[in-house]
């Protein structure tokens, strides 16, 4: 639920995924109050708003990648994948987010050199 301009809570309709290797997310709502209607989509994992994410999240439940693999390796190739900082995690767990988000980052490490058995996907 969020706040409409017209101060009336809707509900919104959000989600992302994955389509030929481009992380989607997508929102809308209709306010029926005021009438209101807003759509909007993005095709990057750091432009996302955060009701859109939050959304997600509780729906679908918050998800951490975890990795076997050195974490100077990982953090220099994480940077080069996201353009926002995800510096803020515990020691085990690099990057979070929804799953479709986890399952993007580990697709992208992947493509820059990293072993698929290297990384645990986790629900947190
Ligand atoms: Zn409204």
């Amino acid at each position: 639920m969020v706040k409409c301009t017209c101060g009336n809570m809707i509900h919104v309709n959000a989600g992302d995924s994955i389509r030929d290797d481009t992380y989607i997310w997508y929102m809308s709502y209709h306010c029926d109050k005021c009438g209101e209607s807003i759509e909007a989509d993005g095709y990057d994992i750091d432009s996302i708003p955060d009701d859109v994410k939050t959304a997600i999240v509780k729906r679908e439940g918050e998800w951490g990648l975890k990795s076997l693999a050195g974490k100077v390796k990982i953090k220099f190739l994480i940077n080069k994948v996201l353009q926002c900082k995800n510096t803020d995690f515990s020691e085990e767990i690099f990057f979070v987010g929804t799953q479709n988000q986890v399952k993007w980052v580990k697709s992208r490490l992947i493509k820059k050199g990293m072993v698929e058995n290297d990384f645990v996907m986790e629900k947190l």
